[in-house]
Order: C-alpha cells, then structure tokens, then sequence
C-alpha cells in the first residue's frame, strides 16, 4: 500500500483484472529532428533508450503487439493489454494515418486500448478530434511530454515548445473526455531542487490523470553529455536518497487524484555518460519508503 495512488490503481478503476502496457514502435518520427520545428532533437534524446528492443517498426504494430501478447498470456491467460506507442510522437502524422495504426493495434486480440506518447505540439485539433472518436469507445490515454515548467530550461534542451503549449494540450485532451498523463524530468541542467519542485506546483491546477517521473540520465553522444562535459555546474547530482526526498515533497504538492506511473528510469549502462544509480523502480521505491519511514520517525520524535 502507498500513500499515493499508482498507474495500477489507476488502471484498476477502469479494467477488470490485470492489464499490461506493450510497448510499439508504429514508424513515426518527431518534428524537432525532421527540421518542421527543429533539428538535432531535445539535447537529452536517445531513443535506443526508450524503445524497447523488441520494438522494431519494420514488423508493423500489429506484430509487434502479438509478439508481446504471446509473451505475457504464456504466464497469465486472463491479462489484457494497452498499445503503448512510445517512440517518438505518435500523434504526429495525417488523421488517417494515426487511425490506421491506432486501429491495427486495437484488432490485436486481447488489446483494449491506447496509450500513446507525444509532444504537446504535436496535438492540433483534427488530430484530438480523433483521439477523442477513440475514446469514446476503448480507454485512450495521451502521455504528453513536458519535461519541465521552465522555459528557460526548455529553450536550453532545444524541446521546441514551452509551457504554455503542454498547457494548452493538456487542456484540450482531458476537456475531450481523454485520459491525460504528464512525462517529467528531475534534473535537467540548471534547475535546482526548489525549481523542480515548482513543477508540481505549476502542474498541481492542470488536469491531469498520471504522471511519469524519472531522474535525468545523460546518455552518451548526446548534446546534453557534451553540456554535461564543458558545463557539469549546471547539473544537480543527486544521490537515491535526496531524489527519494524530493519525489515525496512532488507528490506531496499534487492532488492524491494524481496517480505515479514511476519515479526512475534505467538506461543500459552502456549508454549512460555519467554513472546511474542502477536502481529498478521497484528498488528506488524501497529507498522512497525508508526515507518516508525516517521523516515520520522525525516527526513522531518531535511532537513526543
Ligand atoms: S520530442 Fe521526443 S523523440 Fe523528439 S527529440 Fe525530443 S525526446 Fe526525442
């Protein structure tokens, strides 16, 4: 039990019995690398670190998914599952496009939804118009990526968009009856503790359903490793206990409405351009516990 509500808590609201995100890669790219609002990506992107490697478009959405269908039902006949499409923007192609792939994935036997990552530029009106025609016949969720409420920090890590617009996006997504999650980084160059934490509270009025957290990893090759090389005065490092500290006082500043998909993120070590605490979401949140446990025993000492 946690003293928050989880994405399990928040998919069991809406299913009967377990359901399991499969992650997809459907082919799309992104408009800050194909040069329609930028070039070279946000200076933290590595896909190879978020796609999963049993994702390749080639194989088309409808593999993809069975292939990972096989896998779980072997163990657990009765699960369904969501279509996670998670590479890149996947709202960012024509209407009939998406609905072709959003569709193919919904044919897969035993897939009983979406959930499709994206960029907040990348919801223009014909396109929520659509993503809100499927939602009004199987669960859809848009995780829109914001990254931070500083703009500075946004302009810094070349996003190609600012608040405002993920404001706007999310707005229109949940005014349209659609399940909104918020991707956030902690630790992006030049932001302190107090500015991540200005985040929560930037985010606490917005509608939003989940939420998705995870320390910055700077991933070699990157611009951000190149920054992260001449400029290390910008970046805060934490240790597991401190981010532990500040995940509670996020959670802390948001409605208990607000459900947390994860704190952490793992990268291969491989990729990694400074070395990560190697820790599992499920092991972060041991730490998250103890650090919890210790604030209480504080507390508890106080008022004795
Ligand atoms: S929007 Fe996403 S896919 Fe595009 S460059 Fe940024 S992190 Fe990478």
């Amino acid at each position: 039990m946690y003293p928050y509500l989880t994405y399990s808590d928040f998919l069991a609201r809406r299913f009967d019995g377990k359901v399991q995100k499969i992650g997809v890669d459907a082919g799309f790219t992104c408009p800050n690398r194909d040069g329609t609002c930028g070039t070279g990506g946000c200076t933290f992107c590595d896909n190879r670190s978020f796609v999963p490697s049993y994702c390749r478009a080639g194989d088309g959405v409808g593999e993809q998914l069975r292939r990972g269908v096989a896998f779980f039902a072997r163990k657990y006949p009765q699960m369904r599952f969501l279509a996670y499409f998670q590479a890149y923007s996947n709202t960012y192609a024509q209407p009939d496009v998406l609905r072709a792939r959003y569709e193919e994935a919904l044919a897969v036997e035993g897939v009983v939804g979406l959930v499709v990552a994206t960029r907040p530029d990348c919801l223009p009106p014909d396109v929520v118009d659509l993503l809100a025609e499927f939602a009004r016949r199987t669960f859809v969720q848009v995780e829109v990526g914001v990254e931070t409420v500083h703009d500075r920090t946004l302009r810094l890590v070349n996003r190609g968009h600012d608040f405002a617009c993920a404001v706007d996006a999310i707005r229109r997504l949940a005014g349209r009856g659609i399940a909104v999650g918020a991707h956030m980084i902690l630790g992006l160059p030049g932001e302190s503790p107090a500015d991540m934490l200005d985040q929560a509270r930037a985010l606490a009025p917005l509608p939003i359903d989940t939420l998705k957290l995870h320390q910055l990893q700077v991933l070699r090759g990157t611009p951000m490793a190149a920054l992260l090389a001449g400029r290390p005065e910008l970046f805060h490092t934490f240790a597991p206990e401190e981010y532990a500290g500040l995940v509670l006082d996020y959670i802390d500043l948001l409605p208990q409405t607000v459900a947390f998909d994860r704190f952490v993120n793992v990268s291969p070590p491989a990729l990694l351009a400074r070395p990560g605490w190697g820790l599992k979401n499920h092991e972060f949140l041991a730490v998250l516990r103890n650090v919890a446990a210790r604030r209480i025993h504080l507390m508890l000492q106080w008022t004795l």
